[in-house]
């Protein structure tokens, strides 16, 4: 069996560089005088310098892996875009002095592929970025997809404790969870943690539910009825970005529940492949919202699936079967 190991060391590294980046953008950026929430210019850069980074280190090690990512260099190649470069060249030449700036917009620009077939990458350089401009939880998520199947699934969570959501020590974590291989936490130094392990939670009563914090992404009304049904007594652990997956990989949710909206909005796969990895290999189940693999072979978009659902494993038909109930009453 192959174990990814190259890959897996690759990933580690070039997830520490990318949330330093993060990191440095949002405290270079984000003053509290100059800084309003409105301004999108802050994660512009942390998302384009984040997805220099890891771009550039894959194409080194990997020349003939295709990536699919969230951005393109387009935008920042217009004339009048030359201000927000110089700031992403910045932040990356802090990262990796070698970068020129040709190099950095050839490996953004390098995000392109088309996905769906054979062994290619998917990368969110910065997933949850209304987290990101909160100052709350954001992911920088990277995957391996080989022929529809997530192999490598890796999520660096800056402002995510090591240990539950609140702590206020040994904030920021990275996991990276491999096919067979279990799921593994480190720090943001690269410092091994240890594995990983979803709770062995079996009532649905005794569990708490994670979601997304913003309510045109999933439909609370929906999932607040969905947990009366299923018997849950705890508020819902509200999270941006797939640090929800991390949650549930790590024991601290039994379930994670994503419910498309009437807007017919259709996931992307950057926002779902390493969430599902990490929460797979710490022993967990996903499936869309009816039960359905998530189908990660029709390119850049979950067409054949509706909303998402992680879980522990032993409450996910469970869960499956109360969203099923809870529509029928809608
Ligand atoms: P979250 O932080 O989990 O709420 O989700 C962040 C991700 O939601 C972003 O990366 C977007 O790709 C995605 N997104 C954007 N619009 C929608 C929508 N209408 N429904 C569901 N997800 C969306
Ligand atoms: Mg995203």
């Amino acid at each position: 069996m192959t174990t990814y190991e190259t890959e897996a060391a690759l990933v580690l590294d070039a997830l520490q560089k990318a949330c330093r980046l993060t990191q440095s953008v949002r405290s270079a950026l984000v003053t509290e005088d100059t800084f309003s929430k409105k301004d999108k210019s802050p994660v512009t850069v942390a998302d384009y310098g984040a997805q220099a980074v890891i771009s550039h280190m894959l194409a080194q090690t990997f020349p003939g892996d295709p990536l699919i990512a969230e951005e393109d260099a387009h935008d920042l190649k217009q004339p009048d875009q030359h201000e927000l470069l110089a700031k992403v060249c910045e932040h990356v030449r802090h990262i990796d002095p070698s970068m020129g700036q040709d190099a950095i917009v050839a490996a953004i620009d390098r995000g392109n592929d088309a996905g769906g077939r054979g062994r290619f990458w998917t990368m969110d350089p910065i997933d949850g970025t209304k987290g990101f401009i909160r100052g709350d939880q954001y992911a920088v998520a990277l995957a391996l997809i080989v022929d529809g199947e997530v192999v490598l699934g890796a999520l660096g969570c800056p402002n995510l404790p090591q240990g539950r959501v609140g702590d206020t020590d040994g904030v920021g974590v990275i996991y990276v969870a491999r096919k067979g291989q279990g799921c593994e936490a480190f720090s943001l130094n690269g410092d091994a943690l240890g594995p990983i392990h979803v709770s062995d939670v079996t009532e649905t009563s005794q569990m708490s539910l994670c979601e997304s914090v913003e309510s045109g992404h999933t439909a609370h009304g929906r999932s607040g009825r969905i947990a009366s049904t299923l018997g849950i007594q705890a508020d819902p652990v509200r999270l941006d970005s797939q640090c929800k997956y991390a949650v549930v990989a790590r024991g601290e949710a039994g379930t994670y529940m994503r419910l498309s909206g009437s807007s017919g909005y259709v996931e992307k796969i950057w926002d779902h492949a390493a969430g599902l990895c990490v929460v797979v290999e710490a022993g967990g189940r996903v499936s869309d919202s009816r039960g359905v693999a998530l189908d990660f072979t029709r390119g850049a978009t979950l067409t054949e699936n509706v909303g998402v659902v992680a879980s522990n494993g032993h409450v996910h038909d469970a869960v499956i079967d109360a969203i099923a109930q809870v529509a029928q009453v809608d």
